[in-house]
């Protein structure tokens, strides 16, 4: 027999479709010649080190760096079980035949599962890359030898062995040294934080700069166009305006009179957008319905699992298969009817969507043609069911038809005046889906030529530029995808741009679409950034932590730089040795940093409540009480929300109640308190302190002054 281990039960199940292989028991295929598996991606992951030693229980700096050579790998919870059907199946089996996707993951994922039952039997490589049956038979016919493609998987699995060394041994080296809980520092993540960092504070430090705009009106054929005169680059700041009005002045002096205004038309077409893939879904429903990134990737997730309503959905790539080309109008009709809409489809547009040569491991995100109900979808399900299976269906609408017309008058050795305008002249796919939208100026009515007038109305304006805007989820994981633009070391941006050079989409990127959306959520659960619901925002803690790291941990060149030893391993010129030593040394070179005189916590972020009385440092909300921040220096002032005195009386100390009691009165004031007899009163309740602990006495308010109830309201 012989066995093919599949990547995923889609292409398992495609490859058992496309061999005539019949579903057996365990979930497999076979058939007399193969039999076909399938792990679940990943079904293994490398140990944890601290059931490697016992000693890693405990966060100890003499314990460091923490690393195992060679590093086992254990089944991930809940797959040990098909980890060891497939291990019996290699058993059985006189050859096997390896189909992890075609990239480093996947062949490494495979690999490892191999090595972990010490496998001796003969392997070939299959590589699919479209699950069509007539592809599926192709790559069949053209297997080679796996021995040839071990390099890739081992430059894969350098990374897994990277990221888990550079992870562990910064959160906790971090975490001890500062003296903080839940410190975490990623590679990925790290880089992240700094975007965002970095975007707040371009945004806080923006000085607003005056700059000037000149404009000019026109008369052309009857319709009155106004101008917007676009200096020749030399006169440009670096911000690409003019602060200097004089030199508007002096633009105004020369200009020709009358002037020649060169009008000229262009026919354009506006091309519906690409199919999804995972990051552009993620941030198409961020914006458009305010879902997060991570929820995002979960409805997909039970889109598939659950409905196989739509392809692989991890996917980085928006471009398809000839085959799915094929395939289009059958497919089509199904999901036209699921949506309950009718367009009439154009099967004769070729889209560039349809672009074997641009697809990667895994194409564009798409609806299948799984039979089921879009009824039986949830709210949520449904929204992102129908944005992928729309995305899809305007591949086959014609573009948008516009002209372009544009005006322009020089003015010699300054620049020249210009306008512009679209028309549109057939909507095309903007009639059903959404597009950018173009609205026609007067200037569209002009006919083509050159017009002799004179220009009047000058006006210069006064500017002010703006800062950049917060990042929102959707704008954060699209800038991962193209990070290499904020990178200032021309080696490592050309190597994070060369990383990306066959997907289409990413440029310099760092995370993988599988993993964006959990660094996200981590940096919140750290309490690094903070999102509003609508913005990210970095906390004072994200930044002095993000501050205080060395560049070469918290820099995106360290994916660039660990890319390029990767390289190395893939064409055999390095071993994985050279890349974990590589990062080991750079821990050992760290561990030795001293970070006695930073200082970092929460507390920036914090709201005070206001000032011990014991020992005037901050006091702070916690769960449980109002607590003195000084409890480092031996200060244990605290105020119980669960006060015995305030239970007494039915009542909590409430955060506006701890105020005022740190206030300059030490006292609050209680409304509705009830008397033994029944009666409704108000009272003080007066904070004294005894032996550094807060003791609660009550006091009534003067009644000559607080007979009326405006007097208590000042008290407020
Ligand atoms: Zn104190």
């Amino acid at each position: 027999m012989k066995l093919i281990i599949a990547e995923k039960p889609e292409l398992g199940r495609a490859i058992g479709a496309a061999l005539n292989l019949s579903p057996a028991a365990g979930g497999t295929m076979t058939g007399s010649e193969y039999t076909v598996v399938w792990a679940f991606g990943h079904l293994m992951e490398l140990e944890e080190p601290e059931k490697l030693d016992s000693k890693y229980k405990k966060w100890n700096l003499a314990d460091l760096p923490m690393y195992f050579d060679p590093w086992p790998s254990v089944a991930i919870d809940g797959k040990a079980d098909r980890l060891a059907q497939i291990g019996q199946l290699i058993q059985q089996a006189d050859s096997i035949i390896h189909a992890g996707d075609p990239d480093d993951e996947g062949q490494y994922l495979i690999d490892e599962i191999l090595d972990h039952f010490h496998n001796t039997k003969p392997v070939l490589r299959v590589f699919i890359n479209d699950n069509t049956p007539s592809e599926i038979q192709k790559a069949f016919y053209q297997l080679q030898p796996n021995e040839n493609f071990r390099s890739i998987g081992e430059a894969a699995h350098a990374r897994a062995l990277c990221d888990k060394t550079f992870g562990y041994n910064y959160s906790r080296f971090f975490g001890l040294t500062l003296n903080v809980k839940g410190l975490s520092v990623g590679r990925v993540q790290t880089p992240t934080l700094g975007l965002v960092v970095n975007r707040d504070r371009q945004i806080e430090n923006h000085v607003k700069q005056k700059y000037f705009e000149l404009t000019a009106s026109a008369v052309l054929s009857g319709a009155a166009i106004n101008l917007t005169f676009k200096p020749d680059k030399q006169f440009l700041n670096d911000g690409g305006h003019i602060t200097d009005r004089a030199f508007f002045a002096s633009v105004i002096a020369d200009i020709p009179a009358p002037a020649s205004v060169h009008v000229t038309k262009q026919q354009k077409k506006e091309a519906p957008p690409l199919p999804f893939n995972l990051v552009k879904l993620q941030a198409y429903m961020n914006e458009k319905y305010n879902l997060s990134v991570s929820r995002t990737l979960e409805i997909t997730q039970e889109l598939r699992d659950k409905f196989h309503a739509i392809t692989y959905n991890r996917s980085d790539c928006q471009y398809l298969n000839a085959e799915q080309y094929d395939a289009a109008p059958q497919l089509l009709q199904g999901i036209m009817r699921r949506l309950g809409i009718q367009l009439s489809l154009d099967y004769s547009i070729h889209s560039k969507c349809f672009n074997d040569a641009n697809v990667t491991a895994h194409h564009a995100i798409i609806p299948t043609n799984a039979q089921f109900d879009l009824s039986a979808l949830s709210d949520e399900q449904q929204k992102v069911y129908i944005e992928i299976a729309k995305r899809y269906l305007v591949q086959f609408l014609p573009p948008i038809a516009l002209e372009e017309t544009k005006a322009d008058a020089e003015v010699p050795a300054k620049g020249s005046f210009q306008a512009a305008s679209i028309r549109i002249l057939e909507r095309g796919f903007s009639a059903y889906y959404p597009a950018k939208s173009f609205k026609a100026a007067a200037l569209s009515d002009v006919p083509a030529g050159n017009y002799s007038v004179q220009l009047g109305n000058y006006r210069i304006a006064e500017k002010f530029t703006a800062p950049p805007k917060r990042y929102t989820q959707a704008t954060l994981i699209m800038d991962m995808t193209q990070v290499a633009k904020y990178v200032t070391d021309p080696q490592a941006k050309a190597a994070l741009q060369a990383k990306d050079k066959d997907k289409k989409g990413e440029n310099g990127s760092i995370g993988t679409p599988a993993t964006r959306d959990s660094i996200i959520e981590t940096l919140i659960k750290r309490g690094y950034i903070q999102d509003d619901g609508k913005h990210l925002v970095s906390t004072q803690y994200g930044r002095q932590f993000y501050d205080l790291l060395p560049d070469d941990i918290k820099k995106p060149d360290l994916t660039a730089l660990w890319w390029t030893i990767q390289e190395d391993i893939k064409s055999g010129n390095a071993q994985i040795s050279d890349m974990t030593n590589s990062v080991l040394a750079s821990i050992r070179k760290h561990l030795q940093d001293d970070y006695s005189a930073v200082h970092v916590d929460h507390a920036a972020d914090r709201e005070e409540i206001g000032k011990c009385p014991l020992c005037g440092k901050p006091v702070y909300e916690t769960k449980l009480s109002f607590a003195c921040s000084g409890y480092k220096n031996g200060c244990k002032f605290a105020i119980w929300k669960e006060n015995g005195f305030f239970k007494h009386f039915g009542k909590k100390v409430t955060k506006a109640a701890a105020k005022t009691l740190l206030g300059p009165y030490h006292r609050c004031l209680e409304r509705n308190l009830t008397s033994k007899a029944g009666k409704k009163y108000d009272a003080y309740f007066k904070m004294t302190i005894q032996n550094g602990r807060p003791q609660f006495s009550i006091e009534f308010p003067n009644k000559k002054k607080t007979t009326t109830k405006r007097n208590f309201r000042s008290f407020r």
